[in-house]
């Protein structure tokens, strides 16, 4: 990233800002700071946050976890999108440990992403973690390139869904999976 704090010096003088008055001088060192953060996804590896945290279960009803917070870069604006992420599965002898999930959701946030994509992958990963029955991913995100550009506000929020084996076949699993995160789609 050693050219970025030059090209974004470069940004700044062509938006008709003087890069070297005070409140700018440090600007383009703070943004590639924060751009690393924002795009650490690419660095971490899902498998190893995973780690041991797959157990085996006797359980085989759904298991929900709704509401894991997330924020991402629309790769087409390099502008935030964000909101929620919904995962549900029905396991086939295995779970994840719970905490792993917001992480894993994390991984593929941080990154320039589509929301179509980064809610497939979040959902394919997790396939592949626990072979469950079933899985799903609905994805809500609120996207400031759209929401700042006085398109209508309610035009910005965005929903993705990825539904896989039992989820996909079976619209009474997915009827189940859709009312469990019903309630929050609507706050
Ligand atoms: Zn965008």
């Amino acid at each position: 990233m050693s050219k970025i704090p030059e090209f974004v010096r470069d940004l700044l003088a062509q938006l008709g800002e003087d890069p070297e008055r005070e409140g700018l001088r440090e600007t383009p060192r703070r943004v590639v700071e924060l751009y690393e953060e924002l795009t650490q996804g690419y660095r971490l590896d899902p498998w190893e946050i995973v780690g041991e945290a797959i157990f085996d279960v006797e359980y085989d009803s759904m298991l929900v976890m709704k509401g894991i917070e997330y924020f991402s870069l629309c790769e087409h604006h390099l502008v935030p999108f964000f909101g929620h992420a919904h995962v549900g599965y029905i396991p086939d002898g295995k779970v994840i440990g719970a905490g792993k999930i917001p992480r894993i959701v994390d991984v593929f946030a941080k990154r320039l992403q589509l929301q179509e994509r980064m809610t497939e992958q979040i959902a394919r990963f997790l396939e592949e973690a626990i072979n469950p029955l079933g899985l799903g991913v609905v994805v809500e995100g609120y996207h400031l390139c759209m929401a700042m550009r006085g398109v209508q506000k309610r035009d910005a929020w965005m929903v993705t869904s990825a539904m896989k084996g039992s989820f996909r076949k079976d619209a009474r699993t997915r009827t189940e999976f859709l009312q469990f995160i019903e309630a929050r789609l609507q706050q």
